[in-house]
């Protein structure tokens, strides 16, 4: 038996369950202060006989296995998660090992594993939400360096018609400042689900988001993008990417059928807890 954790800054998804998607019981947590929401999570994995978890976390966190603080959520600017040793605390709950990597990265795993980029060696999954964040597979192995990536934060070139000065607490108007579900709110002075009836709103957002796509496919080439998150559930948004991509990439190279290419989540909202589930086999899998 496996737990799977996907910790969100607004909800933690837990499961467990196999390696295989298959999920016994999953439940979801609002994500509070840590002391309350890893106390619910420890009440719901201690009903069960784990083997292994996996984690797949917001961030930044810290991922290399050599550094002091590995294990720990870093910068995040979420009351009480800054500088939190996540890995640790739940290890001196369940002396199980304890796989470790973003939310993003588990969702990767999970759609490359079990759903729309299933039998790939290489995809993109990108979630466009509260923020936006990224995930990459590359030859097989899951993106990571210097740390994981942080493509939500690239820089695009600005609407000519768009005066909005941008969301981002860092860099203002990057990807994230001017895509991402709350900056989507500011710059209408509304939330996304009531402005479904505005094609502009939404033809804006897939004009940004074909340009961060754009540079993804020139730089990594993934063989199947997948886009997840709140927003990504207005599906103009995909149509307006449809459109706008050809025309920045102007046949520089060759694009494949895009509504194939370019989709949904396979796993629906269970790509990151079961990439989680999957993480937590790999971990176990290592001390082998
Ligand atoms: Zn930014």
């Amino acid at each position: 038996m496996l737990g799977g954790i996907e910790a969100g800054g607004t909800k933690f998804v837990c499961a467990v369950g196999d390696e295989l998607g298959n999920i016994v019981e999953r439940i979801q947590i609002p994500t509070t202060l840590p002391g309350t929401t890893m106390k619910q999570v420890n009440e719901f994995f201690n009903r069960f006989s784990l083997d292994a978890i996996g984690i797949g976390s917001f961030g930044p966190i810290d991922v290399n296995m050599e550094s002091l603080t590995f294990g720990y959520i870093t910068t995040t600017p979420k009351e009480g998660w800054r500088n939190y040793p996540f890995v640790q605390t739940l290890k001196e709950a369940f002396d199980v090992p304890i796989g470790f990597t973003t939310d993003v990265n588990t969702a990767t795993l999970g759609e490359i594993t079990l759903g729309g980029a299933k039998g790939l060696d290489s995809c993109l999954y990108i979630t466009v939400g509260t923020g936006i964040g990224s995930g990459a597979i590359v030859n097989g192995q899951i993106l990571q360096g210097l740390s994981h990536p942080e493509m939500g934060h690239i820089l695009v070139r600005r609407h000519p018609d768009d005066k909005f000065e941008g969301k981002c607490p860092y860099h203002q108007d990057c990807l994230e400042g001017l895509s991402s579900g709350p900056a989507i709110e500011k710059r209408w002075g509304d939330q996304g689900i009531n402005l479904v009836e505005h094609s502009e709103v939404w033809d804006l957002e897939g004009y940004y988001l074909a340009q961060a796509l754009m540079q993804y496919i020139l730089i990594l080439s993934p063989k199947k993008i997948i886009l997840g998150g709140g927003v990504m559930k207005q599906k103009q948004v995909f149509a307006s990417i449809y459109k706008h991509l050809p025309e920045l990439m102007n046949n520089y190279i060759i694009l494949p059928d895009l509504p194939s290419y370019i989709v949904g989540p396979g796993l629906g909202d269970n790509s990151g807890v079961v990439g989680a589930l999957i993480l937590a086999q790999q971990t176990l899998d290592k001390l082998k």
